[in-house]
């Protein structure tokens, strides 16, 4: 059984919008056991979209498209399928009516241009969309069939999991699924994991790799079976046997970000941390906020420029600077404990680091975690600027502070 996707839309090949949809089908297709054989993207051509999908279809069981579903001209989707399967295009009176309904709703008109987002290849089947105003649509040719989707990827994505996986397991008898889970690991490279877990990367079903990230490496544990309750129970034991050898090092599961994971647990123990930060310029402080439980662990941060801030924002002694210079591990101690305080929170965490990390001798970024009464440590030599670096250097520093509130041994 295969597959295909045809994304259509002048500006994805134009490289004005990245073509995040294919890649995200794809990923879904796998799941429940089809093959993807082919991704194309069209632009807003009627000939050749047309053109395409005859020969997708042609060539696959399932093609499914994105984008071109909506009111206007350059919106050729629905004739472009009429036409691939020799079809007339026809007014569906009960689409009007759902359009219609959508709008008003929203307390907006209904034009002339959006019934036309109610014309669909005669013999189409409607996939509702209860999300927007582009209807989806599939339609049965020789065996074949072909999804139309709407290119807004939230649209699309939930007409693809409320609607189109269900309708393609029942329709090509898939049982089969393929499960992931991830354990998202923080403080441990690739290289280092792979000694503590080689053995387990040689299994079979489940199948355990790995993929590093900056600061952060996953874990993935995939499976083949016949039920989600099989998939479950097959990675299960997997999983267990992974937590026993990196159990410490892992922050998150699949989705998870640090950011979020950090803020729930010091929500959870009702704890606030302040941050102040220099080559972080700020990432901590919007990761942290932006977190589903930011607003309960977040006491606020301070972003540094250089070591002139460091006195001015914070009140951190000259004298120190003068002593120990900049960076050091004496002024991000005094730097964790002046945010700290200047935001009454239970935590201070600094990061105070060089300019360029990444220039030759470059001295390490500090890490200060400040509690009532003691400084904990950290340092990195990384060596790398830009976002790649400044991932590394805010999984370091949280890092830290998930270590501390769990109790774990801190390097
Ligand atoms: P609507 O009428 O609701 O706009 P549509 O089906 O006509 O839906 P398009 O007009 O083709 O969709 O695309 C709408 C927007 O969706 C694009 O401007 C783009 O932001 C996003 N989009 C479209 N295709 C893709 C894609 N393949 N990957 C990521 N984003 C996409």
């Amino acid at each position: 059984m295969q597959a295909e996707i045809v994304t259509i839309g002048t500006e994805l090949l134009l490289g004005e919008i990245i073509d995040t949809n294919s890649a995200w089908i794809a990923q879904q297709l796998t799941t429940i056991g089809l093959n993807l054989y082919y991704t194309t993207t069209v632009g807003d051509n009627l000939a050749r979209v047309s053109d395409v999908l005859r020969q997708a279809l042609q060539r696959s069981d399932v093609v499914i498209t994105t984008g071109g579903l909506g009111p206007t001209v350059d919106d050729v989707t629905r004739e472009a399928v009429a036409r691939a399967t020799d079809r007339e295009i026809a007014l569906d009176e009960d689409l009007v009516e759902e359009i219609a309904c959508y709008f008003a709703r929203r307390g907006y008109t209904m034009t002339d241009n959006n019934r036309k987002q109610a014309t669909l290849p005669r013999g189409a089947t409607v996939i509702h969309n209860p999300v927007g105003t582009a209807p989806a649509f599939f339609v049965e040719h020789e065996g074949h069939v072909l999804i139309s989707l709407p290119g807004v990827p939230h649209e699309m994505k939930h007409l693809m999991e409320a609607e189109v996986l269900p309708f393609l397991r029942g329709r090509f008898g898939l049982r089969g699924i393929i499960k992931s889970r991830v354990l998202r690991t923080c403080g441990i490279g690739e290289s280092a994991i792979d000694a503590r877990i080689g053995d387990l990367m040689q299994l079979t079903n489940p199948t355990v790799g790995t993929a590093a990230h900056p600061g952060q490496t996953d874990v993935r544990i995939t499976v083949k079976a016949d039920s989600l309750a099989e998939a479950d129970a097959l990675v299960a034991p997997v999983e267990a046997a992974l937590r026993e050898r990196i159990g410490e090092y892992v922050f998150g599961v699949d989705h998870d970000v640090m950011g979020d994971v950090l803020a729930a647990l010091l929500a959870e123990r009702g704890l606030r941390l302040a941050v102040a930060e220099t080559v972080t310029t700020g990432e901590i402080a919007q990761w942290l906020s932006r977190a589903p439980r930011g607003a309960e662990a977040f006491a606020g941060g301070t972003v540094l420029p250089g070591a002139d801030a460091l006195q001015t924002s914070l009140g951190v002694e000259p004298e120190l600077i003068a002593r120990y210079g900049y960076p050091c591990q004496e002024v991000a101690d005094a730097a964790a404990e002046a945010v700290r305080r200047g935001h009454g929170a239970d935590l201070g965490l600094a990061v105070i680091g060089p300019a360029d990390p990444a220039a030759p001798d470059a001295p390490p970024v500090f890490f200060a975690l400040a509690l009532e009464g003691r400084v904990l440590h950290a340092q990195s030599r990384q060596g790398r600027t830009g976002v790649s670096g400044r991932g590394w250097l805010m999984h370091l520093a949280l890092d830290l502070v998930r270590r501390h509130v769990l109790g774990l041994p801190i390097e």
